[in-house]
């Protein structure tokens, strides 16, 4: 089978296409044929060396969407045939975490485009545990997309914000691949977005999404206006997807406000006031991939129309290279989309 490989940490030259046996599907596997692949800045940080632990060598890719071409003989929970989505990550079924729903912090198994073989491929083979099946309606982009980003932004928004309806919530970076999902899924739990970019020319984009007010601002110097916007109040919830504008984001909050932090570009540290946390009550949460509950959530949301997924360049899998300078030069709005080969 085709598929890219890291071939070394470096450029995007280093992406580079190559044949691989097909995998064949062990006792418990299903052999999916990949439809669709998202192009994530994760698998960016991957092959420029930037993520810790990965390695190189290796087929990136973790937003995959295909058709079950082969199972093992002891899966009886998928049929050739079925569409499914790939879940991002490995998962026991069996440690504490996962007994609790909460795969994504599963440390038992390697993470399938870190440790193992991604869907930069034609050909994906996986337990049958991580496909999940898309439902009629949703194509193979939404259904691409479900896990990362639109189940990670869903999982922050809802299972960590516990967004309300009429609460105001601030999404940085809102062009990007994560920003654009988190619009939609934040004005369909009932939320008022404020959307920051650093770019003029997005802001009617933005709207379009479902933003009531759009900040635009190169410095990302945002809470002055956050203020003005919110009647001196400030937001009941931000996601910041960038995280070097953290101390930025807790200015805007409101008291008893929660930040959730999904975002760490620079990967430098930032001060946090300790006085400012405690004054607004303020809560600050991690979050990081959907569980498989997320995921089936998101796909009800892209069924119902709730989401719809924002892909601004579909590519070829032997193109991937160019797929990575476009997302590094950030002239993408939402995710680039690979199919066919
Ligand atoms: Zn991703
Ligand atoms: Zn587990």
């Amino acid at each position: 089978m085709k598929a890219v490989v890291i071939e070394a940490f470096g450029p995007p030259q280093n992406l580079r296409l190559r044949d691989f046996p097909t995998p064949r599907p062990g006792r418990q596997d299903i052999l999916v044929k990949v439809e669709a692949a998202g192009v994530c800045h994760h698998d960016v940080l991957h092959r420029a060396g930037k993520l810790p632990g990965a390695k190189a060598g290796i087929v990136p890719g973790h937003e995959t969407a295909g058709e079950v071409i082969a199972v093992g003989p002891e899966v009886t929970t998928h049929v050739i045939g079925d569409r499914v989505v790939i879940y991002q990550r490995r998962f026991c079924g069996q440690c504490r975490n996962c007994l609790r729903g909460r795969q994504d912090m599963c440390r038992a198994l390697g993470a399938p485009a870190v440790d193992t073989e991604g869907g930069y491929a034609e050909f994906v083979c996986v337990p049958a545990n991580m496909g999940i099946k898309i439902p009629a309606g949703v194509d193979w982009e939404g259904a691409a997309l479900s896990c990362c980003p639109i189940g990670t932004s869903l999982r922050a928004l809802k299972a960590v914000a516990g967004v309300n309806p009429g609460d105001s919530v601030l999404i940085n970076g809102a062009s990007g691949g994560l920003g654009v999902h988190q619009i939609q899924i934040a004005r369909a739990l009932g939320g008022i977005p404020i959307a920051v970019t650093t770019n003029p020319a997005k802001v009617e984009f933005l709207k379009s999404l479902g933003a009531e007010n759009v900040i635009a601002v190169p410095d990302l110097a945002y809470a002055a206006e956050v203020w003005r916007l919110t009647g001196k109040r400030g937001v009941d919830i931000a996601i910041d997807n960038l995280g070097a504008t953290l101390p930025e984001t807790l200015r805007c909050m409101t008291q008893g406000g929660i930040v959730v932090v999904l975002g760490n570009v620079s990967g430098e540290p930032v001060p946090v006031s300790p006085g400012l946390l405690i004054g607004r009550r303020l809560r600050i949460s991690g979050s990081g991939m959907a569980t498989l509950e997320d995921v089936q959530q998101s796909l009800a949301m892209l069924q119902a129309g709730m989401v719809k997924p924002i892909i601004s360049a579909t590519v070829k899998f032997s193109e991937a290279a160019q797929a990575h300078t476009m997302l590094e030069a950030r002239a993408v709005e939402g995710r680039v989309m690979m199919r066919g080969w």
